[in-house]
């Protein structure tokens, strides 16, 4: 991983160099004379343990082979079918030795951390692979060996590495080699393999902010981003929407591996000095995977100089070294301000639209236009939140025309989402408030229904009780009647008798 850093950055430089003549800065980023890393690639795979320290029984010569088909696929599918490993073999274990058959012991060799770079040490693994790839006739003298790799995978703790390896017989020819340690999995084995695979080499980029987005990064997985594609050649300048910050523009941009031709990526291309003075280039680029935008930087920077002995005297060169700077990542799960990126800076947004089974739509436009998809979101989340508060009571019951105007709430809301996958924001605003009003209305209904209810109802206990009290009256005046009646007719008796008695 690291060692590579020595030799590729040399190399790297060179290249670089190329491209940026004294003064003239450029982006060296899709380039459009890339010669395509494709066709078939014939890895081999040599396992090696060491005079005291043996593998691990579960390291079969089959797992090996289940990683060199893993790798296959995941680069024939990132290649959009342009690249494939062919089947090199693995050769079983054997205790790794020198040139002169001294077997290898691991006990002493500084080869188990990230610090292999300039270590002889590393060479001593190195050159154990080649002599046996040489015995094994993987590599033969005077022939190319330009689509050929070696990896030997060495028992223990070993690190992992890439270089080209001097070819034993010859100081001049050179055969890409990895060295794996046993402990390690596919994507470091498809991390190592891409630092020399193509003719534009891949360096690590140590400072890389990319996360899994980058294969060369710290953090990768196995995927590789669309500017290291366009590096390999798997991706074309016709692949790319290039764009400028002062006009709008809407891109679908593809993530489905399967569909061969359509837009993969974006690029801008940014002012020079935006990000300080050691930064040559800076490149926006956008890409898209699992409904997922990812925004970054990709920037080249002067790291330094470099003097080599030319022959007459020493001379310098700048030494250039790219790097990707992760800015964000866009989702339609996210919150309304997880779907817009803004940068003040250069007066750049970046919207998520929709994301489709095909990809990632996108708008690019200014910060203006911005911060109205930013408003409209919230407004289209505030109308969701309105409409479901509606909706939330019986309506219908309720009142005849509720379904209507709910169904119209509805209809408003299904237009400011189309509006905003349109890329058209006020439209979305408008529509969003029009939905706003039908909830509201929708809900006034019911409220005017439950008050004439309630009315209906405050009605029917006053009757109830007028009621009542009309037959407590009623009663009263019947009881008093009887009570009159029956307190006049009673004497009448009692003085007939009393007549008599005194008779
Ligand atoms: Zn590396």
């Amino acid at each position: 991983m690291r060692r590579i850093a020595l030799v590729f950055l040399f190399l790297c430089s060179f290249s670089f160099l190329f491209q940026f003549p004294a003064g003239v800065s450029e982006t060296v980023a899709a380039p459009s004379n890339v010669e395509c890393a494709c066709g078939p690639k014939q890895v081999s795979v040599i396992l090696f343990d060491f005079k005291d320290v043996k593998h691990n029984p579960s390291s079969t010569p089959e797992k090996y082979r289940q990683i060199l088909r893993d790798m296959n696929a995941s680069f024939y599918e990132q290649s959009y079918g342009q690249m494939w490993l062919t089947s090199g073999n693995v050769y079983d274990w054997s205790v790794a030795h020198t040139r002169w058959n001294q077997p290898i012991s691991l006990r002493g060799l500084n080869v188990t951390s990230s610090n292999v770079l300039y270590d002889e040490d590393a060479m001593v693994l190195e050159e154990a692979a080649t002599y046996q790839a040489e015995e094994l006739g993987l590599i033969q003298p005077h022939v190319p060996h330009s689509n050929s790799y070696i990896i030997g995978v060495f028992a223990g703790d070993v690190w992992a590495w890439a270089t080209w390896a001097y070819t034993p017989w010859s100081k001049s020819e050179t055969v890409g080699l990895a060295i794996i340690g046993e402990r390690w999995n596919v994507e470091t084995f498809m991390h190592e393999f891409a630092h020399l695979n193509g003719h534009v080499y891949l360096p690590d980029q140590p400072e890389s902010t990319m996360g899994h987005w980058d294969l060369m990064g710290p953090g990768y997985s196995g995927r590789l981003c669309a500017w290291l594609r366009l590096q390999l050649g798997w991706l074309g300048e016709r692949d790319v929407a290039s764009l400028n910050t002062t006009r709008a523009a809407s891109v679908l941009i593809l993530e489905s591996l399967d569909d061969p031709s359509g837009i993969r990526a974006m690029k801008i291309q940014i002012s020079e000095g935006q990000y300080g003075e050691l930064i040559m280039s800076n490149d926006l680029w956008a890409e898209a995977e699992n409904g997922t935008l990812a925004i970054y930087l990709y920037q080249t920077y002067r790291a330094g100089e470099e003097y080599y002995w030319d022959g007459w005297g020493y001379s310098s060169y700048t030494v250039y070294r790219p790097n990707l700077r992760l800015l964000s990542e866009l989702s339609e799960e996210d919150t309304p301000a997880g779907r817009v990126f803004v940068s003040q800076e250069i007066n750049l947004a970046i919207i998520l639209l929709e994301t489709t089974t095909d990809g990632v739509k996108i708008k690019v436009t200014n910060t203006v236009e911005g911060a109205k998809a930013e408003q409209s979101l919230i407004t289209l989340e505030e109308t969701r939140r309105s409409y479901e508060s509606a909706a939330s009571f019986p309506g219908d019951v309720l009142d005849p025309n509720w379904n209507q105007t709910m169904s119209q709430a509805n209809e408003a809301l299904a237009s400011a989402w189309k509006s905003f996958r349109k890329g058209d924001f006020d439209s979305a605003m408008a529509s969003a408030m029009k939905s706003q009003e039908n909830a509201r209305n929708a809900e006034e209904l019911v409220r005017k229904a439950q008050e004439q209810a309630m009315k209906a109802q405050e009605e029917q206990a006053k009757l109830q009780t007028v009621t009542t009290w009309l037959a407590v009256a009623g009663c009263l005046v019947f009881v008093v009647v009887i009570g009159y009646v029956r307190w006049h007719r009673k004497p009448k008796p009692k003085q007939e008798k009393m007549d008599r008695y005194t008779a």
